[in-house]
């Protein structure tokens, strides 16, 4: 059973497609009979995620450190909930118990988690697939920047392919058929 960490914001948005994509993407995963891993809250595109996959019979791993249990709400009604020590343990954990790594919009926290999956990639830490899902152009401004970053040698091509830009679930879906199908 694969097993794909979803990233997204803890808050709910002011668009509420963002939502509803949280929860697409939550229904698709369970409707595969794989596993989401996630940061564990109860809050936001989090809570939206677990919630929709745990309606639809999916297992739902969450990994929260200790200190934000109450800050993100921990979810209580999870298949597994890991609590770590601090955030490091969070993330390592969260990336060695998945097959594959999606991101939604979200904030600062996103972006971070993004970020370091990306890196740790680039520097072959790991090799398993990135899918960003850009839905309402949120991300344009990032992959703007990178092109930018790329145009003054600051990375290289091949850097942007370690990710994978989608518009939609149905899209995450095909890719990650195709990319986990030989694992
Ligand atoms: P956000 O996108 O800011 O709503 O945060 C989404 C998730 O990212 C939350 O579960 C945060 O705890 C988590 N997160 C991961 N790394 C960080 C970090 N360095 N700073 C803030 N939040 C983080």
């Amino acid at each position: 059973m694969k097993k794909i960490c979803v990233y997204c914001g803890s808050r709910t948005p002011n668009n509420p497609v963002y939502g509803e994509l949280a929860v697409e993407l939550g229904q698709a995963v369970a409707e595969r009979n794989w596993t989401i891993v996630y940061g564990g809250g109860r809050v936001g595109m989090m809570g939206k995620l677990a919630d929709a996959a745990l309606e639809n019979d999916g297992e739902v791993i969450g990994v929260i450190p200790t200190a934000l249990k109450r800050r993100e709400v921990a979810h209580p009604d999870l298949t597994k909930m890991h609590e770590t020590q601090d955030m490091h343990t969070r993330k390592a954990l969260m990336e060695s118990h998945s097959d594959a790594f999606v991101i939604l919009p979200g904030g600062f926290g996103t972006l971070d988690e993004f970020f370091e999956i990306l890196t740790w990639r680039q520097l072959g830490f790991h090799d398993k697939p990135i899918i960003m899902v850009n839905k309402e152009g949120y991300f344009d401004g990032l992959i703007q920047f990178s092109q930018q970053a790329l145009s003054e040698d600051f990375i290289r091509p091949s850097s942007l392919q370690l990710f994978r830009e989608t518009r939609s679930v149905n899209e995450v879906m095909e890719l990650l058929d195709n990319l986990l199908s030989n694992d």
